[in-house]
């Protein structure tokens, strides 16, 4: 009796379940479904692009060996991805075939997304026979790889972004948005990114470029009459990195220049590396077909280190910087500062600085004395008045027009949100909240806490406006 695209999967499985660690079997095979057998050519259904990528990065000898013992030497392996509508174009499955040989290189073969190369759009700027000119890729060699420390907080970031170096423009990755907090290493991730592809591609040509260099690039070239230059120099790129791209927030002209470079390097197979300080949905100020754009890749977001990474990243520092520190030392740092990596570093640094100035050895009190210190600046307890100042000084107001008693809507708001931090940030009862924003009495603040509850689940604009502000309280 011939086999189904059932059997041959069932005992491709019991193989590989034999083979590999059982958390990654229920992880990465449990949810793949086979679609059909067709000739030699097995379709499996996997639930997303990342996936797909993952099993390629990690799996694909297992499978290979796993599938030829099944249907023969001329095994061949299809994929069908299920695509999200949300982060696609087009809601529908789309499949990509990977022939399971082993002459070709199965990590090399491409992603078909949708919009890809039968729409391929001819760049009208590049000459046939003109040589690329050298590009000087913008990298700092220091944000390697190598000076990365793996941890929960960055994995899939730096996994996806490792995989994409190998195959620039040819993964699902693209474009790659990273995203997370200041000082979390995301200049870094895509530095590194870049200078990877470097070492193993030298023949492509890498740029990195901040946001707001790219716009200031941009109305330089529209005040010079040329705009086709600068669009020319940008369609050259084979990978592009673009830090900060919520700092495009209002240059409608320059999102809308990055818009046709980003539709050109994507249709043409080159990669995009995208970085912000908040996920795609919630760019405010920038257009929605751009942010629609951002989310046709992975995007991976940056969190804050926890204490095991916090203490391998300080001792690479350590390391690196060719002086010895105890452990207890680097413990102490790393169970005190917590919030950011450049923190981290920061408290690193002057402890080095100091000791050699002083020509003190670092011992733990030295580290625990100037620690204390930086711990106590950054810590600056949160005041209400505080609080004030930093909405105040969002939303471009005077405190007096805060606390007065006008009922202008923005005013209104503005005051809410200030009683909604001071309720969470300092432990102030709600009279005295609100005595000090305005005189009112608790019952306006507890509804005003309430108010901004709500609108911060309804209304992602609002919700950004939060996070923007919380950024400020905590990190400022
Ligand atoms: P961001 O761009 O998110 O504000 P950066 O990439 O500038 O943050 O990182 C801040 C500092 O922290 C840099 O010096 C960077 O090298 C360091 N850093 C961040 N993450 C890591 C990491 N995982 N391993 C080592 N150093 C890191
Ligand atoms: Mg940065």
């Amino acid at each position: 009796m011939k086999k189904n695209h059932n059997d041959v999967w069932k005992s491709c499985l019991t193989i590989i379940r034999d083979n590999i660690p059982s958390t990654s079997f229920r992880t990465w095979f449990i949810p793949i479904v086979p679609i059909k057998l067709e000739r030699n050519i097995l379709t499996i259904q996997v639930p997303s692009a990342f996936f797909y990528e993952y099993l390629e990065e990690q799996y694909i000898d297992i499978l290979r060996k796993t599938l030829r013992k099944e249907l023969g030497v001329d095994a061949m392996l299809e994929y069908s991805i299920v695509v999200d509508s949300n982060t696609s174009v087009n809601s529908k499955p789309y499949t990509v075939k990977l022939p399971a040989k082993d002459n070709i290189n199965l990590k090399g073969q491409p992603v078909s997304l949708p919009l890809s190369n039968e729409s391929q759009i001819k760049n009208p700027f590049i000459i046939p026979g003109i040589k690329k000119v050298h590009i000087n890729p913008q990298l700092n060699p220091e944000y390697s790889f190598k000076n990365f420390i793996e941890g929960d907080c960055n994995r899939l970031g730096r996994s996806a972004g490792y995989a994409l170096a190998n195959n620039p423009g040819k993964t699902a990755f693209n474009p790659l948005f990273i995203y997370g907090g200041t000082g979390l290493g995301k200049t870094h991730l895509a530095q590194a990114i870049g200078i990877e592809v470097k070492a193993r591609y030298p023949e492509k040509t890498v740029l990195y470029v901040p946001a707001h260099k790219f716009v200031q690039q941009f109305s330089e070239a529209t005040r010079n009459n040329n705009r086709n230059d600068f669009l020319h120099f940008y369609q050259m790129i084979d990978v592009l990195i673009i830090d900060d791209v919520h700092e495009f927030a209002g240059k409608e002209k320059s999102q809308d220049t990055f818009f046709h470079i980003f539709n050109h390097l994507h249709q043409s197979g080159k990669q995009l590396i995208l970085t912000s300080d908040r996920p795609p949905i919630e760019l405010t100020g920038l257009s929605k077909r751009l942010i629609s754009r951002f989310k046709w890749g992975l995007s991976a977001d940056l969190q804050s280190p926890d204490y095991y990474t916090r203490v391998a990243i300080l001792k690479q520092k350590v390391y690196n910087s060719g002086i010895e520190l105890a452990d207890d030392i680097i413990d102490y740092i790393a169970s005190n500062i917590d919030s950011h990596v450049r923190e981290l570093e920061g408290a690193l640094v002057t402890l080095i600085a100091q000791s050699t100035f002083n020509k003190k050895t670092i011992t733990i009190e030295l580290a625990k004395k100037i620690i204390d210190k930086i711990v106590k600046q950054t810590k600056r307890e949160i005041t209400i008045d505080y609080i004030q100042k930093v909405v105040c000084d969002y939303f471009e107001m005077n405190i007096d027009v805060l606390q007065s008693k006008t009922r202008k809507r923005e005013i209104v708001q503005a005051r809410q949100i200030a009683m909604y931090f001071s309720k969470n940030m300092t432990n102030s009862s709600l009279s005295t909240i609100g005595s000090q924003i305005g005189g009112k009495d608790h019952a306006t603040v507890l509804h005003a806490y309430k108010t901004v509850n709500n609108l911060v689940e309804t209304n992602k604009e609002f919700k950004s406006y939060i996070g923007d502000i919380e950024k400020k309280l905590k990190f400022y």
